[in-house]
């Protein structure tokens, strides 16, 4: 019989830390590998962006969805009528203990954090303290009650000084500002977990995610941040113009370039990783594996709103590397997963869509 790797480290094996351990079996855990059953997923943050749009396809997939969102980012009316809400902040430990009891989901999503690079170089102590406690304290919550699935929302904030691009799951990490330092923690403390207990994950790694599900599940941010929905408020008359971040970047026009993953890409990615776990935990990088240009999003911006989109170059945004680009390589042959809407003119039809149809977002 071959010794799991997580029982062969022997100073781990305290009653303290083997207690949970022994309770994962105790609850008699069923094998969910195979890709037509369904799971019962707890989701933090699946009120914002990603996260609703991920319940949205998991609720399509079959799979039994709750909630957990302070709606501090989130919105109520982005959350699938079909999924069950919890009004919730992962600083209240006995919070998230009551719902992972009342609930015992199969595996845990985690969305919920603070996600700006920008913000984080403003204000550290919000990524590094608040974004690692919560996760920590749903992690710790989770051994505790016997979950083994976990996926955590990653970054590629992570590769500040890639060696090559484009950028593999296997790339040295150099977190680029407090917010990637904070995934990283995470993923270090999953890492560990996995070890010592067996608690499977996977990190995704993802770089910027754009586009809308449908015209009624899309992005929206307030304040507004990011690149795309910037541009597209320009085009709805509710910006002036767009400020491009530098214009003296070592790329082709001297601009950044960024490599856009639809959202439902991204979805189906985290139903294909949750249902991989049993095999092991891993890490991927997630991109559409080509690089666009800020000049190019508002080029092809342009095209498809039929509107000028003014724009003028300012500076630099600190934090801001002059290239990304995935290589998502590694999930491609592991999981067969493949983004279905890689063509940046589809993802910004998809998202303008959204806009037109909602102008004022969720409008609660
Ligand atoms: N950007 C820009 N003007 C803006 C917002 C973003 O030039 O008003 C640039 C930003 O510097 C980056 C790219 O657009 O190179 C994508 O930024 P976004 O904030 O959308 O995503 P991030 O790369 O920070 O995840």
């Amino acid at each position: 019989m071959t010794i799991p790797h997580y029982l062969q480290n022997f100073e781990h094996f305290t009653p303290k830390t083997v207690q949970p351990f022994f309770f994962v079996f105790l609850r008699g855990e069923t094998n969910l590998s195979t890709k037509g059953e369904t799971m019962k997923v707890f989701v933090t943050g699946g009120a914002g962006y990603i996260g609703s749009t991920v319940v949205s396809e998991l609720i399509r997939a079959g799979d039994s969805v709750v909630v957990f969102d302070n709606l501090q980012q989130g919105h109520r009316a982005a959350v699938h009528p079909k999924a069950e809400f919890i009004l919730g902040d992962l600083k209240d430990r006995a919070v998230i203990d009551a719902a992972l009891a009342a609930h015992q989901p199969d595996g845990i999503m985690h969305f919920a954090s603070n996600t700006l690079v920008g913000e984080s170089m403003d204000k550290p102590f919000l990524y590094l303290s608040d974004n690692v406690r919560n996760a920590l304290n749903l992690i710790e919550s989770a051994v505790e009650h016997g979950v083994r699935r976990f996926i955590l929302s990653s970054t590629a904030n992570l590769f500040d000084d890639p060696a090559e691009m484009p950028i593999k799951a296997s790339e040295r990490i150099v977190p680029g500002s407090p917010y990637g330092e904070s995934k990283f923690i995470i993923e270090r403390f999953l890492y560990w977990m996995d070890r010592i207990y067996g608690f499977r994950y996977a990190a995704l790694r993802y770089f910027n995610a754009c586009g809308a599900a449908h015209e009624d599940l899309g992005e929206m941010h307030d304040p507004e941040t990011h690149l795309i929905p910037l541009v597209l408020q320009v085009a709805l008359g509710q910006r002036e113009k767009i400020t491009m971040f530098g214009d003296d970047y070592p790329t082709p026009d001297g601009t950044c370039v960024r490599d856009y993953i639809h959202v439902l890409d991204l979805a189906s990615a985290h139903i294909l990783a949750l249902r991989a776990l049993d095999q092991g935990s891993r890490t991927y990088n997630l991109g559409n594996g080509q690089g666009f240009s800020v000049q190019e999003v508002i080029e092809t911006a342009r095209k498809v709103t039929g509107h000028p989109i003014p724009a003028v170059v300012g500076p630099r945004r600190p934090g801001d590397p002059a290239t990304l680009i995935a290589s998502s390589e590694k999930i491609m042959e592991e999981l067969g997963w493949e983004p279905r809407y890689p063509d940046l003119r589809q993802i910004i039809e998809m998202a303008w869509a959204w806009h037109v149809k909602h102008p004022n977002g969720y409008e609660e």
